[in-house]
């Protein structure tokens, strides 16, 4: 089975505008770039490229969902205020999400790149599946956008795919190193879809990803938060998979996976204080890849989320990509053997501590 890729060149052009990191320029900040931008996208995109990787998978078109796609998830008056700032010179969608003229279209397609991918995969025309979209998704909310994030992408695709597929049961595995409030929000009452978020404690949103956030109603205990403090790298991620994430989805077995994929867990991330490297990302690709086969016939995709390193997302992404179509490049990490070298990869007791109590939240998944 070949794998699906979703790339759009106007995912590039949505406008972040000035920013210092993500604060706005003023007389005691100097202007420079937003933290996302679309260096590491586009970097990602041409790393791709050079690698040769590109040619060997199934394109798969982007097609922008309707304004009725946006409104399975989000708030009417919320999408039409995007839509008129976004007509206009552009504006902010709340905290820190800044965007300019046409940033509602290219939010369009930016989920129906991922809405297309889940649709290729769950119609079987291919394996598995990455949409390398921008502007990302899982931050934003019903009435809100947040965190650089407009629409929520993967909510989106997930509702509109299931009014087309009708499939049963979805899990998310969102590996981006800040919460996934967006999604978590969107499916909190829903036990059709089990919501797991892996993120550093207290990075963004600060008041959310607690244990105790376990969803409501029916969707009790189908939200399950993995808080891990900061510094954590290679060792406490695979604790994090072996000990929870794949019980979780072998307990639940979801039809489909899907991956809210931000790379800002990486060693090299501004934004982030993980210390994972590109073997990280395609190992914990690989451990999804077998429990997508035993539990769902290998549906698995991932929509592209955070990550702020121009030099280092690239490989960290490649990674995934030859991880996901099983072809091995020519391309070698060069920054591999400086991140596996740091002291602190291994699991630390502390990290192991902060997982164990993350554990105790499987009980709730049947
Ligand atoms: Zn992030």
């Amino acid at each position: 089975m070949t794998t699906g890729w979703n790339f759009h060149e106007l995912y590039l052009w949505h406008e972040t505008g000035a920013a210092a990191q993500f604060f706005q320029p003023s007389l005691t900040i100097e202007p420079g770039e937003h933290a996302e931008n679309a260096a590491t996208k586009r970097r990602f995109r041409n790393l791709m490229e050079v690698s040769g990787l590109t040619d060997k998978l199934a394109k798969i078109a982007s097609v922008a969902v309707s304004e009725d796609d946006l409104a399975l998830f989000h708030d009417r008056d919320y999408i039409s205020r995007i839509k008129t700032l976004s007509d206009g010179r552009g504006g902010d969608a709340s905290y820190l999400t800044p965007f300019g003229h046409g940033s509602y279209e290219i939010a369009c397609l930016a989920a129906g790149g991922t809405a297309a991918v889940m649709d290729a995969v769950l119609s079987g025309d291919v394996g598995n599946g990455y949409a390398l979209v921008r502007p990302p998704g899982h931050h934003a909310e019903r009435a809100q956008g947040m965190g650089f994030c407009l629409f929520g992408n993967v909510p989106v695709a997930i509702l509109k795919n299931r009014a087309k597929h009708g499939f049963g049961r979805v899990a998310t595995v969102d590996w981006d190193v800040h919460h996934g409030n967006g999604t978590q929000s969107a499916f909190y009452a829903d036990p059709s879809v089990l919501t797991i978020s892996i993120h550093q404690d207290g990075l963004y949103p600060h008041d959310s990803g607690f244990h105790k956030e376990r969803g409501e109603g029916k969707g009790e205990g189908y939200n399950i938060n993995v808080p891990l403090p900061a510094g954590c790298g290679h060792g406490a991620y695979m604790s994090v998979f072996e000990r929870i994430v794949l019980p979780a989805l072998y307990r639940y077995q979801p039809d489909l996976i899907v991956v809210p994929s931000g790379f800002d867990a990486s060693a090299a991330d501004p934004l982030g204080r993980m210390m994972l490297h590109s073997a990280s990302y395609r190992e914990m690709t690989r451990m999804l890849m077998q429990a997508a086969d035993d539990l769902c016939g290998g549906r698995l995709m991932m929509s592209h989320e955070g990550g702020y390193s121009a030099a280092y997302v690239p490989y960290c992404g490649l990674a995934v990509m030859e991880q996901l179509s099983g072809i091995r490049t020519h391309i070698d990490d060069p920054f591999l053997p400086v991140f596996e070298g740091y002291a602190g990869q291994p699991l630390q007791p502390h990290q192991a501590d902060a997982i164990a109590r993350a554990e105790e939240l499987l009980g709730g998944v049947e």
